[in-house]
Order: C-alpha cells, then structure tokens, then sequence
C-alpha cells in the first residue's frame, strides 16, 4: 500500500481529511436535514454506492492475497529447518507473544465495550446498512459452531469451492490448503519449484499493486462511506470510534510498555529502561513509516550496535518478525473485529471469539509490514464470524494513527525476540563450554 501519492500530502494525511470532511458534512447533514428523503436517496444512490465500490477493490483480491502471502510465508519459514534451534525458539516466541497480546485486546474490549452503548434500533439499522450492499450471504452473525463438522471443515476437498465460498464460512479451508502448499513448497526440492514460487511472489506483488491503487481511492471512499454513517447515525457513531481508538491504545500500551517490559528483563536480562532508550530510534522509525518492512535496515542496525546482538541472530531472527511476528497488528485485528461485531449488536460467541484470537495470530504472519498491510486479513476476518466485511469501512479513517502505533509494537516485539534468543543461545554456549 504505497504511501506516494505523487501530489503535495501524503495519502494517509488526505484519508484522515476525507475522515473530518466526510464525518463533519454528514453531521451537518443529519442536524439540518435529519431524515429528509432527499438526504435518504443521495446517500442510498451516491454516497453508498461510492464507498462500496472502493471496499469492493480491496475484497476482490482478497483470496490471491491470502493464497500468495501465507503460502510465501510459510515457504519461507521453511529456512527454521535449517536454523534449527533458533528457529524453533523465535517461532515458539511469536506464537505465545502474539497469543498474550490478542488476549490483552480481547479482554480490554469485552471489558469495556466500547461500541456497545449506543440504541439497539441503531445497531440493526447500522448492521442492515452494510448488509444491503453485500452481494453474499455470511454465515450466521457471531455463531461459529466449533464442533467435529467445523474442525472436519478446515480441510477442504474442494480448495476452488473454498475460495468461491469464503465470504460465506469457508475461508480457514482457503487457508489450510495456502498452509499446506507452503508447507509443501518448503520441503521440495528448490530448483524444480522456483518457477511456482516466482509465479506466487508475482501475484503477490500484482495484488499489492491493486491494493495499493484501491487506496489511493481512499481518501474519497472514506470520506463517503463516513458520511452515510453520519448522515443517518449522527454523532453517536463517532463517539464509539474515538471509544474504540482508545480501548486499541491503551492495549497497545499495556503490551509495549507492560508485556515487553517484562519479557526483556526476564528473558532478555536487560533493563527495561535502557532497552527502550537503546531502541528509540528503531521506534520513531516504525511510526513515521507505518512499515515493519521499512523499519528493518533501521532495527538491524541498531539492534547490532547499540544491543550487541549478533548479526547471525538479528538477521534470522528480525527478517522472520518483520512479516510473521506482529504482535501489535494482531491485538488490533481482534480489537476491530469485536468492536465492529459490539457496533452491529452481533453477539460473538465464546467459539467465534476463539475462531477470532486463533485467526488474528494466523493473520499476525499473513499480514505485510507495510502500511495499512492488515486491512485485507480484517476483511476475512469479519466475514469469518459473519459479519459483513463493509464493516471495515467504519474504521479505516482511523487506520493510520493506529497503524503507527502498532507498528512500533511490532518492530519492539521482534528486538525483543532478538534479545530473548541471543541470551539464550550465550547462556547454552556457557553451558557447553
Ligand atoms: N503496518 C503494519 C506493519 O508494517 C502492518 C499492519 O498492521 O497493517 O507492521
């Protein structure tokens, strides 16, 4: 999702614009026009449709999306074959962080509920708004019946039906087969299989090049998908936002400054103080650029020079976590989509909230390092526990500010990493020694 729009402000500057413009002229609308017809048919024939034609450019490349990156992903976790040790313990590190930080967003918005106070009538008119636009029919909102069937389910004997049905439920079948073929991919030999992984790493990149158009569309798209919201809904709804920008911050925070803190005094041995004044360059980075990708030459040096950590580490160990181990992004992952289910008063079950902390960990190594890379995954997401993906459109103008703060998340988590396995792996040297 490139950032250059090639005019004078940067494209996340004119998002957030298109976010006041569009919240401030729907308000005024609803003040001055409240439920005037007219008001009703512009939004309904103009503003709607525009805004749903912009999410539909993200959702069609959602599957090649999903079936590239994961499967890329995956091969390229294969190297933890040859890394052995040090593989096992970053991935195991990333799978219990990552877990951790889901759990911290999942508790503080269960806790909180940050979009659950507004009128029930709203909801379901909110939920009924999104829904009209949606050409599929999801799964029933909030129930994910976890039983033998669903577990059965998630090994597709039709990976093509999957992909046709994954708006509907079936997108964990999608994937396991992308996992499977990663998985695959890995343990083949490398000089027969270098023509399928050049196709996969093209499509790929052909599908961030749409997103990356898509986006450019967004400042408009937000700008009108904000303002039916508050054509119809008023201010309330932008009240829960700013409840749900909130509730995602102080998650962050309690995982950056609490989590964190302890994982590198006790696993790092380092103190907590020092670590982060070492790496404030690293973190300044991460939320000037919104790109873990970006931010990598930036944390290998400074995790080399000012931590001492040897370059044989930093390089596996911070190469791997700038794609799989974003623990930030994941936390947000299933922040958005419980509020987003509070939002539309579908009650998640404790299934579905299961399915969400499992696929949120799952889309922690889906997801790019680059700026608004978790947007797609959210989609799935969404569309998992059936609730209709348009929902993203509620929060996309407030996806920067918070893309920039997840992101120094995910670039200390994967330092952190770095420290926990190089003290580790001095301590075992010791030992042997
Ligand atoms: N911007 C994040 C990163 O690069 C990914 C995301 O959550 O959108 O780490």
């Amino acid at each position: 999702m490139a950032d250059s729009s090639g005019t004078r402000w940067p494209l996340h500057t004119k998002i957030f614009l298109g976010l006041v413009i569009g919240s401030v002229c729907g308000v005024g609308a609803n003040l001055v026009l409240g439920d005037d017809p007219n008001l009703a048919w512009f939004v309904s024939h103009v503003t709607e449709p525009a805004g749903r034609i912009f999410l539909r450019l993200i959702f069609m490349v959602v599957i090649p999306l999903v079936f590239s990156s994961l499967t890329l992903g995956v091969a390229e976790l294969g190297d933890i074959r040859r890394l052995g040790r040090i593989g096992a313990k970053t991935f195991g590190y990333t799978l219990i962080v990552t877990t951790i930080s889901v759990v911290i967003g999942l508790t503080l918005v269960n806790l909180f509920r940050p979009g659950e106070s507004i009128d029930p009538a709203i909801k379901q008119r909110l939920l009924d708004s999104v829904k009209a636009g949606s050409s599929t029919a999801a799964p029933t909102p909030g129930e994910v019946n976890f039983g033998i069937q669903t577990l059965v389910n998630i090994v597709p004997d039709n990976p093509l039906s999957s992909a046709v049905n994954a708006f509907k439920g079936e997108m964990l079948g999608v994937m396991f087969f992308s996992l499977l073929v990663g998985v695959a991919l890995a343990l083949s030999d490398p000089e027969r299989t270098k023509t399928l992984k050049g196709v996969l790493e093209g499509v790929y990149d052909v599908v961030m090049r749409i997103i990356g158009m898509a986006m450019r569309l967004a400042p408009y798209g937000v700008a009108a998908l904000l303002f039916s919201l508050t054509s119809r809904f008023g201010f309330t709804i932008l009240q829960q936002l700013a409840a749900f920008v909130l509730i995602t911050l102080t998650g962050l925070a309690i995982h950056q400054f609490v989590v964190y803190s302890l994982l590198v005094k006790y696993l790092g041995g380092l103190s907590p103080l020092t670590f982060f004044r070492q790496i404030k360059e690293v973190m300044l980075t991460a939320f000037s650029t919104s790109s873990s990708n970006a931010t990598l030459p930036t944390a290998m040096r400074v995790t080399e020079t000012n931590l001492g950590i040897p370059r044989q580490i930093t390089g596996f160990v911070l190469t791997l976590g700038s794609t799989a181990n974003q623990n930030g992004t994941a936390l947000y992952e299933g922040v958005t989509v419980l509020f987003i289910a509070q939002l539309f008063g579908i009650h998640l079950s404790l299934n579905a909230q299961i399915v969400v902390v499992l696929m949120s960990i799952l889309s922690g190594v889906g997801t790019a390092g680059v700026p608004g890379g978790s947007i797609p995954l959210i989609v799935i997401l969404l569309e998992t526990v059936g609730i209709p993906g348009a929902g993203i459109g509620i929060i996309l103008g407030v996806d920067r500010l918070l893309d920039m703060c997840r992101t120094v998340l995910n670039v200390t988590g994967d330092i952190t990493a770095a420290v926990y396995v190089a003290r580790s792996e001095t301590a075992r040297t010791k030992d042997e020694g």
